[in-house]
């Protein structure tokens, strides 16, 4: 299933539209909020990221990372809104991490060729997030507070396991559980590990 997701899902500029959209409602929603330190009204701060292995047709605005930054002199403090799309300060969209790392039976020296020449992920990146995903983010305190599932999600095989909690379609459980981390990509803590 995995595998052929990859394929469908990575390929498909239609998902990345969605998760656009849903980055952007919440970016709004952060905006009409004010500054968490002192009150005040909050502008738009959005950059460019220059993500890696972006499908061919994405617009410009599929690069830009939604932030904003408080309006009162002598604060400027910069909120940034949690995301579907960057997961922290990874090169690769959060879809590719969670797909590629959720191969079942790891990177075999052929698949990694495939998934070099797919997305241009090296076999060595997909190694540290297999490993990230099983030691630095259930040591996370968003994982102690989120990850109780009944039965228990099974560690060994983080994030294929996590996945398949999500619904059946393979769309369907990479948006879930995309939406699912949105609170780790605001922090700073533990996605720059990865
Ligand atoms: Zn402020």
């Amino acid at each position: 299933m995995v595998e052929q997701a990859i394929q469908n899902v990575l390929r498909d500029t239609r998902f990345y539209e969605l998760l656009l959209r849903f980055d952007r409602q919440i970016a709004d929603v952060a905006h009409a909020d004010r500054c968490q330190k002192c009150g005040a009204a909050l502008h738009w701060g959005s950059y460019e990221r220059k993500p890696r292995g972006v499908p061919a047709g994405l617009g410009p605005e599929h690069l830009r990372r939604f932030s904003l930054c408080c309006a009162a002199d002598g604060c400027r403090k910069r909120e940034t809104p949690g995301s579907l799309r960057f997961l922290g300060r990874k090169v690769f969209f959060g879809a590719m991490v969670v797909l590629i790392s959720a191969m079942q039976q790891g990177v075999t020296p052929a698949r990694a060729k495939q998934l070099q020449a797919l997305v241009g992920v090296s076999r060595r990146t997909v190694a540290r997030w297999r490993d990230w995903w099983r030691t630095v983010f259930i040591d996370s305190p968003f994982w102690r507070a989120y990850g109780a599932f009944v039965p228990p999600v099974t560690i060994a095989d983080l994030p294929a396991s996590l996945l398949e909690r999500f619904s059946d379609a393979a769309e369907n459980q990479v948006l879930l559980l995309l939406r699912f981390l949105v609170p780790i990509t605001t922090g700073r803590g533990i996605l720059q590990a990865i």
